[in-house]
């Protein structure tokens, strides 16, 4: 049986940090679905279909790899695409607790086991946040995103 996991997230935008998980992810997942959730509290800075159509581009040749954008509860969206896991990344304390909660919660409302890859360290202080605060000012983002996105 073929193993699929759902990598949920707002990647607003995707960052050198989320494209190290999903490239370990594809060596312990047959099939990596990157959900794209259309988040009703937070404000995007990159349009959602800007963002899949970025993130389809840096997994242009990796077939394994599918970007969907979703807009139910993150277990809903896993079974509905047939994947029994959840795959996220933690980078610090702070992100810890946060991702607990949300694993323990998915595994009781869907029976959706959450595998939890911890950053690398080079990467544990990217986040999307910092790439848009950047951006805003006209700075270069390109060390922080994939070079598709460059
Ligand atoms: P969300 O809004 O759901 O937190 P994000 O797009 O911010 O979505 O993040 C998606 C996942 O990627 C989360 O599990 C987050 O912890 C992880 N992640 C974010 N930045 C990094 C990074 N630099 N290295 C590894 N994982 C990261």
């Amino acid at each position: 049986m073929s193993k699929k996991a759902i990598f949920p997230g707002s990647f607003d935008p995707f960052t050198i940090g989320h494209y190290d998980i999903v490239k370990r992810g594809l060596e312990l997942f047959d099939e990596i679905i990157i959900g794209i959730g259309r988040n009703r509290t937070k404000n995007e800075t990159f349009p959602i279909r800007e963002r899949e159509e970025a993130i389809r581009k840096i997994f242009a040749d990796e077939p394994r790899v599918q970007v969907v954008i979703y807009d139910c509860l993150t277990v809903d969206f896993a079974k509905e695409q047939g994947a029994s896991f959840i795959l996220r990344g933690i980078r610090c304390v702070e992100d810890f607790e946060y991702e607990r909660n949300m694993a323990e919660a998915n595994k009781q409302l869907g029976g959706v086991e959450t595998i939890i890859l911890y950053t690398r360290p080079e990467y544990a202080h990217i986040s999307s946040t910092l790439v848009r605060d950047l951006y805003a000012y006209g700075k270069n983002v390109s060390e922080f995103v994939p070079n598709t996105l460059r």
